[in-house]
């Protein structure tokens, strides 16, 4: 029988997450936005009081801690008004270090990481000729002796000027060599601080919300061969078996944004009197956000449902991305209905929706877009036949 718990068993974790985000209100974040600056104070609190070290085990200097708390965290941070998409790499990128990396590349790196001393907090897939066709990629990486040569190009890398590493997906074997195209790609740690100006350069991508990412252009970078993560040619493999634990971690995202966004609304459909009562007793205004408060209920279930699978070693493919699709609709609908609610106040910068409302709605894309996740689940959940 599972158990089921009549207080939330996480309340300490959610109380001391909430109490280090209090002092980084929501003018903090607002700034930051209008100025499109980095939170480099609140990255740095939250560095120094070990939670973005939660998934590193406690052999390596981290907190041990499972997917479940990880992600209550992010969800702490997104809930009080922040944005973890300004560091949850570091939260999450190490785990294809963790779980492929030889002895030696993790107690080099994850120690190091653990305290903050080095951010990995990039990771660099995409590409602008091949998008979601992942396994099309083009960026090259040659063996020439005990180095690797790199050519090629990335775009919407985020974080880059906050990393000191970054990891990358090339292909090391030409696709026509391959069985199969998810075949011949490699995993490898590159050394930002080393790379550029000397065969990585990159140009930062003005964006609607304030986020820092990039495109990137490599021109014969060469990366020392020990910088290889576990075995050539089984990168993509690799990438994928982080995929759940980031998916489920933002769709956690997510569910902060929406309960802040409920929140909000509720908080003003009380106070604000139009035609001599509060907003709120009106049935078109409350419905909305009724209607938001149950469907991030439900993707909260299907957060924690993925959470757990992942944390007892369980397959949770399927439940990580259903999570990342009801989550991050559900906020985008959260975030129409706190707009809304807000009339033109909505609109004014000083109240902070249209900030959240913008921040929210890149999860219907990034990291996989909805399309994809329907994909997923219609081939490999039902049986359905692959459509691309
Ligand atoms: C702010 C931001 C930060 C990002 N950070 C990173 C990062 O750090 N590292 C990284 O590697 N990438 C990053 N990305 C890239 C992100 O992962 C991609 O944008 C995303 O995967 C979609 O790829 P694309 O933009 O190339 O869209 P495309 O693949 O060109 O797709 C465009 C649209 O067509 C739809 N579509 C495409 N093919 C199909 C199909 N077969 N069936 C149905 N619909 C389809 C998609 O759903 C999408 O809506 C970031 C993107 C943004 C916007």
């Amino acid at each position: 029988m599972p158990t089921i718990h009549a207080e939330d068993p996480h309340q300490e974790i959610r109380d001391a997450v909430r109490a280090l985000c209090a002092d980084f209100p929501d003018a903090y974040f607002r700034t930051l936005d209008e100025q499109r600056g980095y939170p480099e104070a609140f990255v740095d609190a939250l560095t120094k009081a070990g939670w973005l070290a939660a998934l590193i085990p406690a052999d390596y200097g981290g907190s041990g801690l499972g997917l479940v708390e990880a992600s209550i965290i992010m969800e702490e941070i997104n809930r009080s008004g922040g944005n973890s998409g300004a560091c949850h790499g570091q939260m999450y990128n190490m785990g294809t270090l963790l779980r492929h990396g030889s002895a030696e590349q993790k107690q080099r790196y994850l120690p190091k990481i653990a305290s903050g001393e080095l951010r990995l907090q990039s990771m660099a897939v995409t590409e602008p000729t091949t998008g979601s066709d992942t396994t099309k990629l083009k960026t090259r990486a040659v063996r020439k002796g005990d180095r690797y040569v790199v050519s090629g190009q990335k775009v919407w890398i985020s974080r880059i000027q906050h990393s000191d590493l970054m990891i990358l997906l090339a292909r090391t074997t030409p696709a026509d060599e391959v069985k199969k195209r998810s075949e011949g790609l490699s995993i490898f740690l590159v050394d930002v601080r080393e790379a550029l100006g000397k065969g990585m350069d990159i140009r930062p991508i003005p964006n609607m919300v304030n986020h820092e990412t990039n495109e990137v252009f490599f021109e014969e970078l060469e990366i020392p061969a020990e910088n290889l993560i576990g075995e050539e040619g089984k990168g993509f493999r690799y990438i994928l078996d982080g995929l759940n634990a980031e998916r489920t971690l933002i769709a956690a995202e997510c569910i902060g944004d929406g309960y802040w966004f409920v929140d909000r609304a509720t908080r003003y459909a009380n106070e604000r009197i139009v035609f001599d009562r509060p907003i709120g007793r009106n049935q078109g205004v409350q419905f909305p956000i009724a209607e938001s408060h149950i469907e991030l209920k439900a993707a909260d279930l299907m957060r924690f449902r993925a959470a757990e699978l992942f944390d007892a070693r369980q397959p949770c493919g399927a439940e990580a991305n259903m999570a990342k699709y009801l989550a991050a609709k559900a906020s985008w609908e959260a975030a129409n209905a706190c707009l809304q609610t807000h009339g033109g106040f909505g609109f004014a910068t000083e109240y902070d929706v249209e900030r959240k409302f913008r921040e929210t709605r890149l999860y219907q894309v990034a990291p996989i877009s909805s399309n994809l996740i329907l994909s997923y689940v219609a081939e490999h959940v039902l049986g359905l036949p692959k459509s691309y």
